[in-house]
């Protein structure tokens, strides 16, 4: 059976290339080819011999994102739309970040398990996870994408985050194996990729042996068991003290710290007695909070949980100003791309 270069490591691409009597040199060209150069096909590598290709493609070849959809909203951010080979769907979104730069958000999952009360991926249940080439080859496509809007100064991903669909720590080997394949052969930065997770505890530890310095994120949306229970069922079996205390476990590089995303919901988890409660519980950890102002997907979880809004303005900035003011770095990230569901919480890979 042919290999699939996307999902073959370093050394296996060199073994091929010694067993096909080639230089040790040519499998650095090969992997030049596909992550930097962007090939299509291994007829694409026009510096190796037309002889020397006919033989690597009995042996392997270069999958290609099926991109479906490209849809941009009106502030810059494009959502991408992929079929996926047994039809299934998942889509990531790139986030202008100013000057040429961009954030690219990647799925791991079609689909999630964890119900999260506010995420509309949540609600469509767990299809299935993602290979690893299959996480690779969403940000090829941003790439090409971005190439093709300028082909001689294409902008640059600047930022890598495991935010899309899925929880990443549910696909461990898969996201490890993309992880490798982003830092050793794409040459993206660790301290430019951010892992997040609805707290698999047990995989917090691991990711950092398995991946060292990369970013974690922790989506905690809760300053209280209770509630954190009925916003997010994974709770119920990592309960959010265990999930701190892994998160004070965790090996974080010096001038780094953990991310804390927190979906602020109108009369839920937004008031000063939440924002004074997760300013205790941060304690000790560094950390910095992403407050996210619910995006409402246009139709409500009101089996699950009355009516989710966002909070006002003015909750928001309150909010913000209680943790600002016992010194926690705290942004209200203003979601882009809601005019195209591409928010935060709106990933569903909806292929009208
Ligand atoms: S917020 Fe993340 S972990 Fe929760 S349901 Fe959505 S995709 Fe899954």
């Amino acid at each position: 059976m042919k290999i699939n270069f996307k999902q073959t490591p370093e050394k296996e691409i060199h073994r091929l290339v010694e067993e096909l009597g080639e230089r040790p040199y040519r499998a650095r060209q090969i992997i030049d080819w596909i992550y930097g150069k962007l090939a299509v096909s291994i007829d694409d590598m026009t510096d190796l011999s037309k002889d020397f290709r006919r033989r690597l493609k009995e042996r392997a070849f270069i999958s290609n994102p099926d991109v479906l959809k490209i849809r941009e909203s009106g502030d810059g951010t494009v959502k991408f739309l992929f079929g996926l080979e047994d039809g299934e769907a998942i889509e990531s979104v790139l986030i202008p970040n100013g000057r040429g730069k961009f954030t690219l958000c990647i799925s791991s999952q079609a689909g999630c398990a964890l119900g999260c009360v506010f995420c509309m991926t949540g609600r469509q249940g767990l299809r299935r996870n993602l290979r690893a080439y299959e996480i690779i080859d969403q940000v090829i496509a941003a790439k090409r994408h971005l190439r093709s809007l300028s082909p001689d100064a294409a902008p640059s991903i600047a930022n890598i985050v495991f935010m899309g669909m899925g929880e990443p720590l549910k696909n461990f080997d898969e996201v490890v194996s993309a992880l490798r394949t982003l830092t050793d052969l794409m040459g993206f930065s660790r301290r430019k990729i951010t892992v997040s997770t609805a707290g698999i505890i047990p995989r917090i530890a691991e990711l950092a042996e398995r991946a060292p310095r990369v970013n974690l994120a922790v989506s905690l949306n809760a300053t209280t068991e209770s509630t954190r229970n009925r916003l997010m069922p994974v709770n119920r079996k990592y309960p959010l003290k265990e999930l701190l205390a892994a998160c004070r476990e965790f090996p974080l590089p010096p001038n780094r710290r953990i991310t804390f995303e927190y979906v602020l919901l109108d009369k839920i988890n937004d008031s000063a007695e939440d924002a004074a409660r997760l300013v205790r519980l941060l304690k000790g950890i560094r950390s910095k909070v992403n407050l996210i102002p619910f995006n409402p997907p246009g139709e409500t979880a009101a089996e699950r949980f009355p009516e989710p809004a966002r909070p006002d303005e003015a909750r928001i900035l309150e909010f913000r100003r209680i943790l600002h003011r016992a010194k926690i770095v705290a942004t209200v990230r203003r979601s882009r791309g809601a005019d195209i569901s591409a928010a935060c919480g709106q990933l569903r890979a909806d292929r009208r």
